[in-house]
């Protein structure tokens, strides 16, 4: 989608991936096929774009910091070191951009854990520190009866325990933020999850008034505080009164606001595509409120089934193989004015 919004920007598009014959490099002018830690091919390839950007936050930051010295990459290597790691990125958020996050403490063994949860109660969610999405890499712990059996699981990497948030509703916020400081949020999104991965977004939220202002000003903050080019997903939980709390941010065009390809304004894409080529924002303001339902695994067998129904607009991602829980695509119905 990056690789189309770039075409109709005028942009020719150069794909860089590990594995090859990927949805965004078919469609791409050029796919370059080659490990991350090829220097060479990183090189040859930084040298060949303007602009390099990523959709994918696990990419080495080594790769990152080595295409930077031949090419300009936005967002950059602060933002992707910060994402990297929950520690890390949630230590950001509270002391670098006065962001309100959950309780939470580096885990390394058991008795960290115990002496966590005595300290802050439970439920406690022990979190793998990297690579951890859509819920992988992460369990409740009940009570100090559960430590053992959630460390166990997840023990032999390195660890972050959180407080669980009693959230009455999830929010996500996508933004841009252009070269030259502009800053651009659409509205909050409304997000359900099943099974720790996102199911359905629906933009604009309802009944935002009390929390939309705070939402924008704490994205703002993390934006500026990253000196950050592109657009970011950040996710809220809204507790009972209000209160925002930040989950984690991505550096990186989101899920959540795939909504944003059918709402009659520029789409995310785009606007990232704006925000790292120097161009003005586009317009975040939708013209109708959009629900997005994922379509997972044997879902996207009804894509053309779906496209049937009126003011319904399907997006395949063109996947090799489907998967049980793989993301396949998304459906997006008009909802009306918004
Ligand atoms: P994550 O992988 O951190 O984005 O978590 C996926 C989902 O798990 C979130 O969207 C929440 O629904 C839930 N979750 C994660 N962390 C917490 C937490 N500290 N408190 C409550 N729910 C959580």
């Amino acid at each position: 989608m990056l690789v189309q919004a770039a075409h109709g920007l005028g942009y020719k598009a150069h794909v860089f991936d590990p594995f090859g014959d990927t949805p965004g490099g078919r469609i791409a002018d050029t796919e370059t096929t080659s490990p991350y830690e090829d220097k060479q091919a990183v090189e040859a390839f930084a040298r060949n774009c303007d602009v390099l950007t990523y959709e994918f936050e696990n990419i080495p930051l080594a790769t990152i910091k080595h295409a930077a010295q031949f090419t300009p990459v936005f967002p950059d290597g602060l933002a992707l070191k910060t994402s990297h790691d929950r520690l890390v990125e949630k230590t950001f958020l509270r002391d670098k951009a006065d962001t309100p996050v959950v309780d939470f403490a580096p885990i390394e063994s058991m008795a960290a854990l115990s002496a966590f949860v005595r300290e802050f109660g439970a439920p406690a969610v022990l979190k793998t520190r990297r690579f951890g999405y859509d819920g992988k890499g992460q369990v409740k712990v009940m009570s100090e009866r559960d430590v053992k059996a959630g460390f166990a699981r997840l023990g032999g990497t390195d660890l972050i325990a959180e407080s669980f948030a009693p959230f009455v509703r999830e929010f996500s916020i996508i933004a841009a933020r252009g070269q030259d400081g502009e800053i651009a949020c659409y509205p909050l999104t409304e997000n359900v999850h099943k099974h720790h991965r996102l199911h359905t977004s629906i933009a604009p939220a309802g009944d935002t008034q009390n929390v939309e202002g705070d939402a924008q000003a704490i994205t703002r903050r993390i934006l500026v505080a990253l000196d950050y080019v592109g657009v970011m997903g950040v996710e809220f939980f809204e507790l009972a009164g209000g209160k925002l709390i930040v989950n984690e941010i991505a550096p990186r065009v989101h899920n959540s606001g795939h909504w944003t390809m059918d709402a009659g304004c520029a789409d995310q894409f785009e606007q990232h595509i704006r925000a790292i080529t120097g161009m003005l924002l586009g317009s975040t303001k939708p013209k109708h409120a959009v629900k997005m339902t994922n379509l997972i695994g044997e879902e996207i067998l009804q894509a053309d089934a779906l496209a049937k129904r009126p003011n319904t607009f399907v997006h395949n991602y063109d996947k090799h193989d489907i998967k049980p829980g793989r993301k396949m695509g998304h459906v997006n119905e008009v909802l009306g004015g918004a």
